[in-house]
């Protein structure tokens, strides 16, 4: 996925809160939301160390910035962290923007591995597991080519468009 993971964070964001009904989601809603649409995109902030120090000489989706194993680790280092605040109310709070920025990640995830490849149940295998659609590397000039030709294109489209539609009604169509 190129431009599909921004949009699949903010649908995933949008449709927890539209089934979480505790005020303060509905109220302080900014921070959990831009947490999740950092954790979305999060994973590929490793391509800065793709292209600079390790000379793209193997698959970025091998880093452990690309393993689930690692952020499951964070995750409960997170969690286990936040459940030590004394404070209710901030411990709640955030345990809601660590939780949808993690929410981010998965979404990060699950995406890559449709037209790529994760180690997801790595350390128990080295399994590449993914790939369920291949894009063929037909063009030569530049690698992008083969992902914007391929019909796969299309579908992260329809989903940027969905996102865009959902993002419109929710500020100005509900707005009172
Ligand atoms: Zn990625």
């Amino acid at each position: 996925m190129i431009i599909a993971h921004l949009p699949v964070a903010y649908l995933a964001a949008t449709g927890i809160r539209h089934r979480t009904k505790t005020p303060q989601m509905q109220t302080a809603w900014s921070l959990p939301m831009i947490a999740c649409l950092i954790g979305g995109i999060a994973p590929d902030f490793d391509l800065l160390y793709f292209y600079t120090i390790g000379g793209r000489h193997i698959n970025h989706h091998a880093y452990i910035t690309h393993t689930p194993f690692y952020w499951a680790c964070a995750a409960t280092i997170t969690f286990v962290a936040i459940h030590t605040i004394s404070d209710a109310t901030k411990r709640s709070r955030l345990r809601w923007i660590a939780g949808m920025f993690f929410v981010g990640i998965l979404t990060h995830h699950v995406l890559d591995s449709f037209v790529g490849w994760l180690y997801w149940f790595y350390p128990f295998s080295d399994q590449k597991v993914g790939g369920f659609v291949v894009i063929p590397s037909i063009y030569s000039s530049w690698w992008l080519w083969n992902f914007i030709l391929h019909w796969t294109f299309l579908v992260e489209l329809t989903i940027v468009t969905a996102a865009g539609v959902v993002w419109w009604r929710s500020a100005f169509a509900e707005s009172p």
